[in-house]
C-alpha cells in the first residue's frame, strides 16, 4: 500500500478521536516508534512531548516490556475472568496495591479509563444503594474536568469543554462547583472551600460522590490546583456523607513528581481509577479500586455483589505487561528524572511568559503548559511542529508536553525551542 493509497482510505473510512469525516484533520502516517522517537513513513523521526496521551512512561518499543509481551503470548493473551484467575492478575493487584494507599484494599481491573470511572460511580450508587440511603443518584464535582467519552463519565466532565449541550436532555444532570481558587504553590485560602460547603449543605441527599482529578486536571484544562482543597474537600465529604473519588488515569505512574497525585495532599479517596500509563502505554487496561469497606457494603446490599464484569477483564497479556511496566518504573529512578524534566521545562520553557500571545506558563512534575490567549488552528500548528521535528497536538487554548520519562536532556530541548519557535509571533 503506497502512502497516498493509505491516507486516501483512512480519509474516506476512518473515524479518528474528535474528528470531521467531512473535513477531517491531516493525519500522519507511523511506521514505527522506538523511544523517544516516532518513526514517520517517510523516514522522518519526531521527538514525543505526548507520551500518547500520559501513556509511554518509558518510551517506545521497550525491549523489558516487549519481552514481558512475548512471553505471555506464548501462554495465552486472553481468558475469561468470571470463575477464573491468573498470575498475571494477582501479580499486578499485588503490585499495585503495594504503591497504593493501604486503606485500598480491593481492585477491580476494567478495559480502559472511562469503564474505570463508570465502574467508580457504579460503586458510589450501589454503596448507598445497600445501606437504604435512596435518593443519592447524583454526583458533584469541579469544573474543566476530564474523566472520559462514556455516558456517566460524559456527565461528570466539563460542561463547556464536554459539549454537553449537544447531549442534554439524554445526559444525567451533575453538580458542579467551580475550579478550586487556590492555585497549585500558591497560599491557601479557605474562601475555596464555600462552593463545596454551599453545594454539600444545599444537595448531599442527592450526592452519591465527589468526583474530580487530584491536583492535576488534564484534558479538560491543564490545570493545576491546592492540595489543601484534597484536605478539606475530604473532611466536607466525610461530615456529609458523601463518597470521594480520585480520577488518577492521567495523574498516577509519576507524572505529577509523586507516584501518585494523592501523595501531594495524603487525603485517601474511598475510590480511585487508574489507567493510562498503567501498562506502559502498550495495551487498554485500567483498574478501580476501593476500600473493603465500601466493597463489603457495595456487596451486602440486595445483589449480593458488584454489578460489573466485562469481557475482557483482567487480560492477562495487559496484566503481564503492566507488570513489567509498573516494576521497570520503581526501578527506574523515576523520581530523579520526573525532577530534571520539570526543572528544564520550568526553565526553556519560561521565555514564553514575555509572549504577548500567550497568556500563562505551568510546570508540575513532568508536565508542561502553555495556555495561550487565543484558541490555536491546531491542523496548522501540528503541521508546522512536525516541520520542526516534534510531535506535540495542542487543543483550544493550551500547547502542552508531557514526554516520556527517558526523554534525554538534549532532546528535551529540542521539544521546547520547536514550541516556542512555533508559537512565537
Ligand atoms: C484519559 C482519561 C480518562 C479516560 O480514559 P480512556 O482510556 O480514554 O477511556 C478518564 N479520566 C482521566 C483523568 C483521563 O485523563
Amino acid at each position: 500500500m503506497t502512502t497516498e493509497e493509505l491516507l486516501q482510505y483512512d480519509k474516506e473510512h476512518i473515524w479518528h478521536p474528535y474528528t470531521s469525516t467531512i473535513a477531517p484533520l491531516p493525519v500522519y502516517p507511523v511506521d514505527g516508534a522506538e523511544g523517544v522517537e516516532i518513526i514517520l513513513k517517510d523516514g522522518r523521526r519526531l521527538i514525543d512531548g505526548m507520551s500518547s496521551w500520559w501513556a509511554t512512561v518509558h518510551g517506545y518499543n521497550h525491549p523489558v516490556l516487549n519481552a514481558a509481551a512475548k512471553k505471555q503470548l506464548e501462554k495465552m493473551s486472553h481468558i475469561m475472568f468470571g470463575g477464573i484467575t491468573h498470575e498475571p492478575a494477582v501479580e499486578l493487584a499485588e503490585k499495585l496495591l503495594g504503591i497504593l494507599p493501604p486503606e485500598l484494599e480491593k481492585i477491580f481491573f476494567a478495559d480502559s479509563g472511562s469503564v474505570a470511572v463508570e465502574v467508580a460511580m457504579k460503586m458510589a450508587i450501589q454503596y448507598w444503594q445497600s445501606q437504604g440511603k435512596s435518593g443519592k443518584y447524583g454526583f458533584a464535582t469541579i469544573r474543566s474536568g476530564y474523566h472520559g467519552d462514556t455516558w456517566h463519565a460524559m456527565s461528570v466532565c466539563d460542561p463547556v469543554t464536554g459539549m454537553h449541550g449537544i447531549f442534554s436532555g439524554s445526559l444525567p444532570v451533575q453538580y458542579f462547583i467551580p475550579q478550586p481558587s487556590v492555585k497549585f504553590g500558591e497560599e491557601w485560602d479557605e474562601k475555596a472551600m464555600r462552593p463545596l460547603t454551599d453545594l454539600l449543605e444545599q444537595h448531599a441527599g442527592d450526592i452519591a460522590a465527589l468526583i474530580l482529578e487530584p491536583i492535576v486536571q488534564g484534558a479538560g484544562g491543564m490545570y493545576f490546583y491546592s492540595p489543601t482543597f484534597l484536605v478539606r474537600a475530604k473532611e466536607l465529604c466525610k461530615q456529609y456523607d458523601v463518597l470521594f473519588i480520585f480520577d488518577e488515569i492521567a495523574t498516577g505512574f509519576g507524572r505529577t513528581g509523586k507516584l501518585f497525585a494523592w501523595e501531594h495532599a495524603n487525603v485517601v479517596p474511598d475510590i480511585m481509577c487508574i489507567g493510562k500509563a498503567l501498562t506502559g502505554g502498550y495495551l487498554t487496561l485500567s483498574a478501580t479500586l476501593t476500600t473493603k469497606q465500601v466493597a463489603d457494603t457495595i456487596c451486602s446490599g440486595e445483589a449480593g455483589c458488584f454489578m460489573h464484569g466485562p469481557t475482557f477483564m483482567g487480560n492477562p497479556l495487559a496484566c503481564a505487561i503492566a507488570s513489567a511496566s509498573v516494576s521497570l518504573l520503581l526501578e527506574s529512578g523515576w523520581q530523579e528524572k520526573v525532577k530534571a524534566i520539570e526543572a528544564q521545562l520550568q526553565q526553556e520553557l519560561a521565555p514564553a511568559r514575555s509572549y504577548s500571545n500567550v497568556k500563562e506558563v505551568r510546570v508540575l512534575g513532568a508536565i508542561g503548559v502553555i495556555e495561550m490567549k487565543e484558541p490555536v488552528d491546531m491542523a496548522v500548528l501540528q503541521r508546522r511542529f512536525v516541520e520542526e521535528g516534534i510531535w506535540v497536538r495542542p487543543f483550544g487554548k493550551l500547547v502542552y508536553l508531557m514526554p516520556p520519562f527517558v526523554i534525554r536532556p538534549e532532546q528535551l530541548s529540542r521539544l521546547t525551542k520547536g514550541v516556542l519557535k512555533c508559537i512565537g509571533n
